[in-house]
Parts: C-alpha cells; structure tokens; sequence
C-alpha cells in the first residue's frame, strides 16, 4: 500500500459506498477481531478487515482485484464480536453489492442498486412490455387480441392463447441474452480479480472442478463454524435447485411443460417440488428478514427484500396459474398466466445480469480464482530459489 494511496481517503467513494448499505464500515477502528473469529478467513484470503479498510480508504481498485468480499458467506460471527458495531458481515455484502454494480458494463445494475425506485421502475417496465404483449391487438397469433384467432372461453387452449412454439422461441433468445450479459460481467470480474498476476494455464484447469462444485453446491458455506451456516446453506441448496429445475422446464422443456387443460405430465411432478421448494423457502427467507432473526437478516438492503418477494410471486401465480388450468377455467388461466409472465420475466430478465441473482456465478468465479492463486502461489514457494517462479506479478 503505498503513501500516495495512504494520504487521503477517497470521501466520494464513501459516501457512494452508503447507497449500497455500507455506512457502518466508518466506526472500524482496525482492532482485526472480525478476521480472527471469521473461519473462513485464511492468511493468503484475509477478511473482513482488510475490506474494511480497503472502503474506509476508498481503495476502489484493490477492492476489485479482491476475492474476499465473495469467499464471506455472510454467518455474522465478525459483526457480533465487532467492539465497534462496524457491522462487518453488512459491510462484506455491501462490497458484493457495490461489486456487482461494477461488473455490469452498462451501468443499469448501479442505477438499480443507488435507488429503489429506479429498480422497481425497471422491473415494473419489463412486466408492463409482457402485459401489453397480451392484451394489445396484433396478427402474431398469440394473447387476448390477436386478430388471426383468439383462444376459446369454453375450454381452456393454452396452445391459443400463449403458442409454445412462440413462447419457446422467446425464451430461447431471452436465455440467450441473459447468459451473454451475464458471462461478460463476469469476464470483467475474472480480470480484476487477476489483474496483475501472471499464472501458468495448467492452474487454471487444474482448480476447474472447484469451480463446477462450488457453483453447483456452494459447498464453502458449509465449512462456516457459525451456528446458523448450515441451516442457511441447506435453505439455500434447496431454492437454487427449485429456481434451476423450474429455469429449466421453462427454457429446455416447454412443449411438455406448457399444456393445454387438464392434463398433467411428467414435468408436473418436476414443477410441484420447484414450487414447493421456492415457496417455502422464499417464505422462510422473507419472515427471517421481517423479524431481524439472524445476523444475516438484521440489515435489509431493498435489493434483499425484491428477489425473494418475486421468487414468492411467481411460485404463487404458478400454482393458480396449474389450478385454473386443471379446473378448465379459461379466462382466469389466460389472465393468470400473462400475470405469471408479467412477473417471471421481469424476475430473470432485471436480476440476472443486472442483481442479486449473478452471485451464483460471481462466488464460484472468485473461490475458483482464489484457489488458482493459492496453489500457483505456493508450489511456487516450494520451488528452490533460481529454479524459475511459477507466478509472477506483472
Ligand atoms: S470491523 Fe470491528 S472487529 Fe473488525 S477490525 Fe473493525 S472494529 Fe475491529
Ligand atoms: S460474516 Fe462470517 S464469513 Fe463473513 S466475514 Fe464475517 S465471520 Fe467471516
């Protein structure tokens, strides 16, 4: 850390940290408690001080080139031993926030986390785009009024009123886009967090299986001492594998998925434990929040409360949407589907790339990251002294 960067903490960056849920972070007085009960934290990936430090000085750079922020999962050891109540466990996920906001290249994400109303405007825009898709006159051959034959009210046509293969094609480029904005953050993350390093290739395929079951698993969480980590990674293994299975139906197996009436397929029973899961789960979540139950809950960024209560949303609409379906009610189906889509596709499209859902990428990256630089660091160590190093710093 050099003086130059010493001299003058950055105020405007600390400010701009507060938009993010970070305030506490400026009663830190650097006593490094927080990193000695964290048991995550390890000599070659310290946290949280060091963070702290990093957003007190405004140190936007290091703060970029650091896995840390990503590698906490959030337990709240570190906040409740803090003698200063600088709230560490807040202010690690303010970073992941503010981190966020900068992976996203176009600049939607830091309007979306500095202001609730930009983030609620942006969702409310995406579900009024899939609402006047149904409702306006048109000749595609799909909604309420399209002109080249609209779908009965004596029975239910699912087929008529949203055509699968039209949905299927939508979600298609939908998935397609939303991986695009999402890999290219994430690249933008991969070279911050390497930015300065020079290691061989071979580290990189070696540490590739931590990355596939980390971001699978999330198995790290598991590894936290804290009481509640368990709990909470469980609670967090059975959402991401309900929002998976049901990403899946919707995107890979629509035409078995999506049926006229009153038939159910295979795909059902796959839909009724995704359901089942992101409703309770969703449910579980937003209660612990209401009532401040866990370290982890105890700050709410809205940003915290809009995923889940969407999650919410759209397990609910399904299960009327199934229900409507199955009792050959056609207009409350048709209704409850447009009102299902008008929540769904605001939900993927606005936290995807741009929210709190590309953490499922972003904390794999940085714990596979990490483990390239900690094995390539120390065989490099290991290595006698003239016989070449295998990193080194550009
Ligand atoms: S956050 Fe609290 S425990 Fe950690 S270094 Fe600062 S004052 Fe100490
Ligand atoms: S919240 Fe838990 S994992 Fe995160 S820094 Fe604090 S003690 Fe470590």
């Amino acid at each position: 850390m050099s003086e130059r960067n010493l001299a003058k903490p950055d105020q405007k960056f600390i400010n701009y940290m507060e938009h993010f849920g970070g305030e506490s972070f400026k009663k830190c007085f650097q006593c490094a408690t927080c990193t000695a009960v964290c048991s995550l934290s390890n000599s070659e990936n310290s946290f949280p001080r060091k963070q702290m430090l990093l957003a007190q000085w405004g140190m936007k750079k290091e703060l970029l080139e650091d896995p840390g922020p990503w590698l906490c999962f959030y337990c709240g050891d570190c906040s409740k031993r803090c003698p200063r109540q600088a709230d560490p466990g807040e202010s690690m996920m303010a970073a992941r926030r503010y981190l966020t906001s900068q992976y996203d290249w176009t600049g939607i994400s830091r309007l979306m986390y500095r202001s609730v109303y930009w983030e609620a405007g942006v969702l409310a825009a995406v579900a009024a785009a899939v609402v006047l898709m149904f409702t306006m006159p048109h000749d595609f051959g799909f909604g309420l009024l399209s002109r080249s034959g609209s779908a009965p009210l004596s029975t239910v046509m699912l087929q008529m009123f949203a055509p699968v293969g039209i949905v299927d094609v939508g979600d298609r480029i939908m998935a397609a886009g939303l991986g695009l904005l999402l890999i290219s953050n994430a690249a933008r993350m991969f070279v911050g967090l390497t930015s300065g390093e020079s290691i061989p290739l071979r580290y990189y395929f070696s540490q590739l299986p931590q990355f596939v079951i980390q971001g699978l698993t999330q198995k790290r969480w598991n590894e936290c001492a804290s009481g509640d980590a368990k709990l909470n990674w469980i609670r967090h293994l059975l959402l991401v594998s309900g929002y998976a299975i049901m990403f899946t139906l919707v995107v890979v197996f629509l035409p078995w998925f999506q049926v006229n009436n009153t038939s159910v397929q295979w795909t059902s029973t796959l839909g009724y434990y995704a359901t089942a899961v992101l409703l309770t789960a969703t449910a579980w979540i937003i209660v612990d929040r209401m009532k401040q139950r866990t370290e982890m809950h105890k700050f709410s960024h809205f940003s915290d409360w809009l995923f889940p209560i969407l999650l919410l949303l759209a397990a609910l609409t399904g299960i009327l949407l199934h229900i409507f379906r199955v009792m050959d009610l056609p207009m409350p189906t048709y209704v409850m589907y447009m009102i299902h889509m008008a929540i769904v596709v605001p939900m993927l499209v606005v936290e995807v790339p741009f929210g709190k859902w590309g953490h499922l990428l972003y904390r794999p990256l940085a714990i596979y990251v990490a483990s390239v630089k900690s094995k390539a660091h120390n065989e490099s160590a290991a290595q006698p002294v003239g016989s070449g190093r295998a990193v080194a710093s550009a």
